[in-house]
């Protein structure tokens, strides 16, 4: 923070009044439910984006991030928040003005706001959604709104949906707006009522393995995947009175698959159904502390979505797989939309760094370039500190 503060006063010549901080999160299991009325359950981490904020008397934002120095201070006129390509990241501020105004409040101080990351951009530890969120949290205070935390958490998923043409789920915003310290939320994407489910995980602890490569498919990949859903999900609905891929158990949907017109678009919906019945189980299974049990249905995830939903990829089944081969590790699956970015894994104390040590070689003597590594503590959900 004083880091933050020190860049503040060099940009803008006095000193921030307010700081906030907005985490990552890494999801525990449930991924691509979150469009198909599906469960998730994420849970935030300690990594997150921070930021220093003071008023500047005039209908202007200035915005700064150290992580993006060559992009220096990107100026907006709260008049004008369209968006615009050249104005980078500050679009995802930008677009939280424009809807939080949409929907009735008053966006009208003039701000400076330095801000600084710690979550590896593009990793699928939903560093965009951080900032959304962030972004929410410093309106909500600086121009004194009266917001529901739910709403501030719907906006946010409009700036990546809405401004960003991201047809992602709701989960990233949800874990980041109501996360919990040691807690994991249990999400049902369909009617957002949630469970907060203590993460005790004994003498393991989660490990982050970063494929260190750039989602770069990630946003078209995403709309092709929700597009092939609702495809299978009209096909299915010829016979079913459904709404949902989420409203689906195994057997009925088993029962009901010759109905969709090919194989991909079978795959596709099966993730969808079987992804979440795994997470409803996965879930009772760490509220009776059955971490063996709960570390299985993680692999059978990573399976699925390797195989059946198809968005893995070489780096992330590396990691994955030499996870699996590792002693003292009871699960591991990709996090996050995939296509590189991250995975997890559930780790015994004792053997954390020659997990790292193994994993980190195979990975690089495979993949040509070395991962990274984080040990994830769940922290709480975005705040003014
Ligand atoms: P992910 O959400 O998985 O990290 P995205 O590609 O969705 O990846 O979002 C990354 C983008 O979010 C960055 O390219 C940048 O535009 C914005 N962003 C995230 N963190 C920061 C930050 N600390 N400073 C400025 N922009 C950020
Ligand atoms: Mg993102």
């Amino acid at each position: 923070m004083e880091h933050l503060k020190q860049a503040f006063l060099t940009h803008f010549n006095y000193e921030p009044t307010d700081s906030f901080f907005s985490p990552g999160r890494i999801n525990l299991i449930g991924e691509h439910t979150d469009y198909n009325g599906g469960h998730v359950f994420p849970a935030t981490i300690t990594l997150g984006t921070y930021a220093v904020v003071g008023k500047n008397e005039t209908q202007n934002l200035r915005l700064s991030s150290l992580n993006f120095p060559e992009v220096g201070v990107i100026t907006v006129d709260l008049n004008d928040l369209e968006f615009r390509k050249e104005d980078n990241w500050a679009n995802y501020v930008k677009g939280m003005a424009k809807y939080l105004k949409e929907a009735g409040h008053t966006i009208e101080t003039g701000l400076d706001i330095v801000l600084e990351g710690n979550i590896p951009n593009g990793s699928g530890l939903s560093s965009s959604a951080s900032l959304e969120i962030l972004a929410g949290i410093i309106f909500e205070k600086m121009d004194g709104l009266t917001l529901e935390r739910l709403d501030l958490v719907k906006l946010g998923k409009k700036v990546e949906n809405d401004y960003f043409g991201l047809n992602s789920g709701i989960m990233d915003q949800f874990a980041i707006g109501m996360g919990e310290k040691n807690n994991a939320l249990l999400l049902d994407t369909n009617t957002l009522i949630y469970e907060k489910i203590p993460v005790e995980l004994g003498d393991h602890v989660i490990v982050i393995m970063n494929t260190k490569k750039r989602r770069e498919l990630v946003d078209s990949k995403y709309n092709e995947r929700l597009a092939e859903c609702q495809q299978a999900l009209k096909e299915l609905q010829t016979e079913l009175a459904i709404q949902s891929l989420g409203e689906l158990d195994d057997a009925t949907f088993e029962a009901h698959k010759n109905l969709i017109s090919n194989d991909t678009l079978v795959r596709r919906a099966r993730h969808a159904v079987k992804e979440n019945q795994r997470t409803l189980i996965a879930a009772e299974h760490l509220k009776a502390g059955n971490l063996e049990a709960f570390g299985k249905l993680m692999n059978d995830s990573h399976v699925s979505l390797r195989d059946d939903y198809e968005v893995s990829g070489v780096e992330l089944d590396t990691l994955v797989e030499t996870a699996w081969e590792q002693p003292g590790v009871l699960g591991a699956r990709m996090t996050g939309a995939g296509f590189g970015g991250c995975a997890i894994a559930i780790v015994a104390n004792d053997q954390i760094d020659a997990f790292i040590k193994n994993v980190g070689e195979k990975y690089e003597a495979i993949i040509g370039y070395p991962g990274e590594f984080y040990i994830a503590e769940i922290g709480d959900g975005a705040r003014a500190l």
